[in-house]
């Protein structure tokens, strides 16, 4: 799927799937702030694994650092759509993350991450340069972090969206290695045909409209108009 189709399902399938599922296993709902920084984080994480394409959003995003990074990515991971479309690798990048922010400085990781997938989200829905990217996501990473201080919710939301590209790819003509490293096979169920094509557009059309309909009920209309 392309960026913005990631982008929409990331936070469609956070707002009802993923909350009710932190829900359950953290025995609690989501504050006001998780539920919102939660979706945007989850939404540039939906974009993640595609590290492994040169010319995703992702491996452009901060420039060589990123490009270098993007290069890596396909090296250690086997190339496209391979150990970055598995089931390990979205479990390796929340593990990383939440061992991160209990034993680095956890504000100044928070930050960065919160800051690097809010200019993902910013730079696909918009197309706007880099520094009007930069300016934008330093100002809501700000505000997540101050509405929404505790880190657990972060790792939540970056793994639940590497595993929503995942699932989304997977419905695709071209499928995922679901298991790699233990398997290079690829698994498919082509529902929605080849990336970019009418059926991927229907998708993040209803995706889009998930993501409104859920936000004013979890998020607008509790919290602003009860
Ligand atoms: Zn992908």
């Amino acid at each position: 799927m392309l960026g913005r189709s990631h982008l929409l399902v990331g936070a469609a399938g956070y707002l009802t799937v993923g909350q009710a599922m932190i829900h359950y296993a953290n025995h609690r709902p989501l504050t006001p702030g998780e539920l919102v920084a939660g979706t945007v984080v989850c939404a540039g994480a939906a974009m993640l694994p595609d590290i492994d394409h040169p010319n995703a959003t992702v491996s452009r995003a901060l420039g060589p650092v990123t490009w270098f990074a993007s290069r890596a990515a396909s090296r250690l991971f086997g190339g496209h759509r391979v150990g970055t479309h598995s089931l390990p690798f979205a479990a390796l990048m929340s593990l990383l993350v939440a061992y991160g922010l209990a034993h680095v400085h956890s504000q100044i990781l928070a930050f960065f991450l919160c800051f690097f997938f809010t200019s993902l989200c910013v730079r696909v829905m918009t197309e706007a340069d880099g520094a009007v990217c930069a300016v934008i996501s330093a100002g809501v990473a700000s505000a997540m972090i101050m509405g929404a201080p505790g880190h657990q919710w972060l790792a939540d939301a970056i793994g639940l969206g590497c595993l929503l590209h995942i699932a989304a790819d997977g419905v695709t003509t071209e499928g995922i290695c679901l298991m790699w490293p233990l398997s290079r096979e690829k698994v498919r169920f082509p529902i929605c045909g080849n990336t970019g094509g009418m059926r991927e557009r229907g998708v993040a059309i209803c995706a889009g409209l998930l993501t409104v309909w859920f936000y004013a009920h979890l998020v607008i209309l509790p919290n602003l108009f009860h």
